[in-house]
């Protein structure tokens, strides 16, 4: 599958990554918006947030979970951060696997 995410995940492609386990990851995004920019990635392929299954409704939990673990652990879950699913053209996806940003460090 032609899938950037798929790619970084298959380890294709290198990133950086700031955690991993069997079901998701997360990486530093290429182009980052403010200082803390990660995403967080189900290794499941699942296009966009219409394509999220019944199923798969655990490990979207999941995603959400590790997000705030993650904040924690860089010390933005006091000051405060953003997290933003994308979906389709007029939400600005540009990357078709889900993931979700995890934004923050500064005043966004
Ligand atoms: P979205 O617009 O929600 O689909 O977000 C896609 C994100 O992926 C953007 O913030 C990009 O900067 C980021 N991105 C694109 N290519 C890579 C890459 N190779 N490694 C890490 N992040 C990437
Ligand atoms: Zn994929």
């Amino acid at each position: 599958m032609d899938c950037l995410f798929c790619k970084i995940i298959n380890k294709e492609i290198p990133a950086s990554i700031q955690y991993e386990d069997d079901d998701l990851i997360a990486f530093n995004d290429i182009s980052p918006k403010a200082p803390v920019h990660l995403l967080i990635v189900p290794k499941k392929h699942i296009s966009t947030l219409n394509d999220v299954a019944e199923e798969d409704v655990e490990l979207v939990g999941r995603l959400v979970k590790k997000a705030s673990e993650l904040a924690t652990q860089l010390n933005i879950d006091q000051s405060g951060y953003r997290t933003v699913f994308n979906c389709n053209s007029d939400g600005g996806q540009e990357v078709y696997h889900i993931h979700l940003h995890l934004l923050g460090g500064k005043k966004l």
